[in-house]
């Protein structure tokens, strides 16, 4: 059978091999024979989590995203990509690691734009797993991919933000710590500077969290769910400021830019699943005289899966280089989005027609992964919209009399 680390040899460090093995060992042994219960989200499923947890600290996997200043046993973004190729492969390991989205984005800002209070406050606890934390942008009556629309205000009243509004997607908000809102404090300022980033805690007065919207049928619990939020007349000091007044614009670039390079990271784990799960089904499936391995087009979604995957861990890889050398890698992080979803859906899409109606039940882990893998398309960013963010910066330097130059 391929050994993917002999092939992944030549892309990371032997030390990140070796530490992704102890997570593949752990996922092995501990979780993904339990996936199916934890699918289920029922008490059982939170007490296994919690213990999955526990066991996560003790043997030191906690937290690979953050720098060990920040609580974690991180080493930079293509040390976590690295690692991700097995933490990915299952919905719920993010979780029991302790760098799930989006806490992981949230913890970032935090270390990054965060006063020594607000560490003490919100990121000890967060990175810390004693709390969670929710991102609260996207409204429901205006376009969430052109934040200039946004509508919820903050008004500055004596020491205090006084924040109005309605959010939704507000994912993992049911049973949150605090919240980090996107709030228009400037109507008045250019457009990109309007909008401020404000901690708030979920306890604070006038918060209410509404209901968890059903995505794709299926509404989840706690961390697993994407709720409507309403802020109604909530009072918090305007020490709670993330950055300066008038950044959320750009401290959104800096939280969404990772967060959406931790998405694909995930996914790359997903995609190598539904792979593993595709290539050994055809094997063993017979029709017509044969497996159905056999059959051309069975071959073709096999070629078509395994350059499309190689292509995203490599642009994956590249990515996280370029940022642990502080580059913001526009371009990179918007095509790598796109592509990666694309390449997500459609590596999913052939595992499950491959399987036939097996595909479509609960017999493997491939009709979640669906599930999850459509809302990849539309969170942090339509794939239209970094198509249209990749185009306009390459035609900016045609513009300019350049060409674009591919780093
Ligand atoms: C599972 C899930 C989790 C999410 N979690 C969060 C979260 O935690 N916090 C949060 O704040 N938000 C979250 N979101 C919201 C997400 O970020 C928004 O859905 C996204 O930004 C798009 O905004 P919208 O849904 O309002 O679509 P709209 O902006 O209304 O766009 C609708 C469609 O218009 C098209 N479109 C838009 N602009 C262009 C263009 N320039 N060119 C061509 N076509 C275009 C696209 O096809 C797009 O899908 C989540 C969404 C999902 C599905």
């Amino acid at each position: 059978m391929n050994d993917p680390t002999v092939e992944a040899t030549q892309l990371f460090p032997p030390a990140y091999l070796e530490r992704r093995g102890f997570y593949r060992e752990f996922m092995e042994k501990h979780l993904l024979p339990h996936e199916r219960g934890l699918d289920s989200e029922d008490e059982a499923a939170q007490a296994k989590l919690e213990e999955l947890r526990e066991l996560a600290r003790e043997e030191g996997l906690w937290a690979p995203h953050m720098p060990p200043e920040a609580g974690g046993t991180g080493e930079g973004f293509l040390y976590y990509a690295c690692l991700n190729e097995e933490i990915g492969r299952s919905h719920w390991a993010q979780l029991v690691f302790g760098c799930q989205a989006p806490d992981a984005g949230n913890a970032e800002v935090l270390h990054q734009f965060g006063t020594p209070e607000q560490h003490e406050q919100f990121l000890e606890p967060l990175v810390a797993g004693r709390t969670r934390s929710f991102f609260s942008m996207t409204e429901p009556e205006v376009a969430g991919s052109d934040p200039t629309l946004l509508r919820t205000r903050a008004v500055a009243d004596g020491d205090e933000w006084v924040i109005d509004g309605e959010k939704w997607f507000s994912s993992g908000a049911e049973g949150a710590g605090f919240a980090v809102v996107f709030a228009i404090s400037d109507p008045d300022a250019e457009p990109h500077r309007r909008g401020t980033m404000i901690l708030v805690p979920a306890d604070t007065p006038g918060v209410e969290v509404v209901r968890a919207t059903p995505v794709l049928g299926h509404a989840g619990r706690g961390w697993n769910t994407h709720c409507e939020v309403r802020y109604d007349g909530v009072r918090v000091p305007l020490a709670n400021t993330l950055g300066e007044r008038g950044d959320a614009f750009r401290i959104a670039q800096k939280r969404l830019g990772p967060g959406r390079i931790h998405h694909v990271m995930r996914w790359l784990g997903q995609m190598q699943r539904a792979f593993d799960l595709m290539c050994s089904y055809a094997l063993e499936r017979e029709a017509f005289g044969g497996p159905l391995a056999e059959k051309q087009t069975v071959q073709n979604w096999i070629a078509d899966s395994a350059a499309g995957i190689q292509a995203c861990r490599l642009l994956t890889m590249d990515c996280a280089r370029k940022i642990d050398e502080d580059s913001e890698a526009r371009v990179d992080v918007s095509l790598l989005k796109f592509y990666a979803a694309g390449v997500l859906n459609d590596v999913i899409d052939r595992a499950v027609q491959v399987h036939g109606a097996r595909g479509l039940t609960d017999a493997t882990p491939l009709a979640q992964m669906a599930m999850h893998a459509r809302a990849g398309r539309i969170y942090d960013g339509p794939d239209e919209v970094h198509r249209m963010v990749v185009a306009r910066r390459i035609l900016r330097s045609y513009k300019s009399g350049e060409r674009w130059q591919f780093s």
